[in-house]
Parts: structure tokens; sequence; C-alpha cells
């Protein structure tokens, strides 16, 4: 696959914080740290030291990537916040969300649980109104992300969700597709230009 996008200049990343995780997939989230710095992007993340979160800020750290961490006050010593990186201190999980969102141009989800779940449904939900449209990829080794797709699908049988909110995000199954992956997304055009009047997500 080719190269990255030029206008992602800063990429979210969802994922989980546990580090009983499969050991693949902190090796796998590091990587993603890592490519990040190497590709010059800077990575927005939930600022911990945890999981898969602190892989991929540790490693795009050391890469010599730039990296900003938003952290809930009441969570800075329960998900270890970094103080190698930049980080934002905010008040709560949805002023995190709501940073992470704007100070990003895409997003990406590796594996994770309840939270990274309740962040990338909010994402996507906030797509379905048109409120944005950043490209989504996601991340799904060994299908890890199969049984969402399924549910969603479930949705779009049952006419609750229109078919094509299926075509709003793309997959990859190799940690170095994802990067390339945007870039498609953005040159068949997913970007932040698109529905203007709403862009603001409370
Ligand atoms: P998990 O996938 O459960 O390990 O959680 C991944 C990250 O999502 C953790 O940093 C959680 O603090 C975060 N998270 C969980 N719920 C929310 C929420 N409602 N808003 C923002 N972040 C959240």
């Amino acid at each position: 696959m080719g190269a990255s996008p030029d206008r992602i200049e800063s990429v979210c990343v969802f994922c989980g914080s546990s580090d009983a995780a499969d050991p693949a997939y902190l090796a796998d989230a590091a990587r993603f740290g890592k490519l990040l710095a190497q590709e010059g992007r800077r990575l927005v993340y939930g600022g911990g030291g945890v999981g898969l979160m602190g892989a991929c800020a540790r490693a795009a750290h050391e890469a010599g990537g730039d990296v900003l961490g938003v952290i809930p006050q009441f969570l800075t010593s329960r998900e270890r916040a970094l103080d190698v990186v930049k980080t934002v201190v905010v008040r709560s999980m949805h002023e995190r969300k709501q940073i992470m969102f704007e100070r990003s141009d895409g997003f990406v989800v590796l594996p994770g649980g309840i939270g990274t779940l309740e962040e990338i449904i909010e994402l996507l939900s906030w797509r379905r109104l048109e409120l944005h449209r950043k490209p989504v990829v996601f991340y799904s080794p060994g299908g890890f992300w199969d049984p969402l797709f399924v549910l969603l699908q479930h949705t779009v049988e049952a006419r609750l969700t229109p078919a094509d909110f299926m075509q709003s995000w793309s997959v990859a199954t190799q940690v170095e597709d994802i990067l390339p992956l945007m870039a498609g997304r953005l040159r068949a055009g997913d970007d932040d230009e698109a529905p203007a009047a709403t862009r603001r997500v409370t």
C-alpha cells in the first residue's frame, strides 16, 4: 500500500487500557505508535500509561514522535498518566472525548474493551448524524471487531440503520495497512470539510 495522507497530521487512537490483554495486541499497539512517529503524525490518545494506550504512546514517544494525551483528573492515577508526553488534564470523560475529537484528523480503533467501545460508538453515531466525516479505521487482528460489525449489520437488516452506513469505516488486518487505508478514505471523500453546519459536537 502507498504512503500516508498529507492532510492527516494528528491521529486519534482509541484502544484498551488493560495490561492483561493478549501480548500480541500490546505489541501491535507499540508498532503502530512507532509507525506514527516514523510517519511524522501526532498521536492523540487518552493519556494513560496502561494497556495498549501506554504501549502505543510510549513507543511513539521513544521513536521521537509528537504525543498528546487527554485525561480526566480523576483517572490520572488509575490510568497512570504518562508524564513524558504532553498531557491535557480535563474535568470529565465528555471533555476528554471532545478534545480528542477536535485535535484529530482521523481515528484508529485498536482492540479494546467497554471504554473503547463507548468511544467508537459515539464517534460512529456522530458520523451517522453527519456531524463529521473524519476517517475511521478499525484494526481488527484475527477478526477482533467482527462481532461489532455483525451487530451493526443486524441493525441494518432490521432497517434501523441505512445500509450505506456500513461504508463509514475501513478495516485493517495488518498494522502497516492502517495509515494507507486512512489515506484511501481521504481520497475517496472522507474529510472534515463536508457537513459544515453542525461540526461542533458536545
Ligand atoms: P477500555 O477499552 O475499557 O480499556 O477503555 C479504554 C479507554 O477508554 C480508557 O482510557 C477509559 O478511561 C476510556 N473511557 C471509558 N469510558 C469512556 C467515556 N465515557 N469517555 C471517554 N473515555 C472513556
